[in-house]
């Protein structure tokens, strides 16, 4: 059985073996989240992420988290909010869902997810969260995930996932 938590702080400072960020198509930085990793993870992740040459919008990819209390940085590029008509929930699902293969595929038992778009890229936060839990929810079962975090920078967002967890009984 997973645990699934929802943490409100900074994920830079969460002990999981991995860690998501919230970042842009070009991998190379940026504010909120994605910003804050950097800082803490020290110049070698922009490096490191420099070698990747970018990254599509719904889909991730991977370093290690080098200065970082996490082993792995999964770097996922969330779709700016347009409307709403322009394939975003799509495209945010398809960052959870990448996760969740990466985390099969490098064996990780934790994993902390931040709420990919909903910063500067104006995605709604309840429907976000809803499209976040349930990606992950559909995907636990084929993965070897003991624990599962929320991070949550603010308290109304902390509190839409907690609603929605007790809802989904999970
Ligand atoms: P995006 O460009 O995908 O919208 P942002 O970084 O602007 O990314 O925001 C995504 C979410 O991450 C927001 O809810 C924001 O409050 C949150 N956030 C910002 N800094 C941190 C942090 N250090 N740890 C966890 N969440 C953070």
């Amino acid at each position: 059985m997973t645990q699934i938590e929802v943490v409100r702080g900074d994920i830079t400072k969460l002990q999981v073996d991995a860690i998501v960020n919230a970042a842009n198509t070009s991998l190379l930085g940026g504010g909120g989240v994605d910003g804050a990793i950097h800082r803490a993870a020290g110049m070698e992740l922009l490096r490191a992420c420099e070698r990747l040459g970018g990254c599509l919008t719904g889909s991730a990819k991977v370093t290690p988290g080098f200065e970082l209390p996490a082993e792995w940085v999964f770097h996922a590029v969330g779709p700016v909010w347009n409307g709403g008509t322009h394939g975003e929930d799509t495209k945010l699902e398809g960052c959870y869902s990448r996760c969740m293969e990466l985390a099969r595929e490098y064996d990780v038992k934790s994993i902390a997810f931040p709420a990919i778009s909903t910063g500067v890229y104006h995605f709604p936060r309840q429907r976000a969260a809803r499209i976040a839990v349930t990606t992950v929810n559909n995907q636990l079962e084929a993965s070897n995930l003991e624990r599962v975090i929320f991070c949550c920078f603010d308290e109304m967002t902390a509190e839409i996932y907690t609603r929605l967890l007790r809802n989904h009984r999970i």
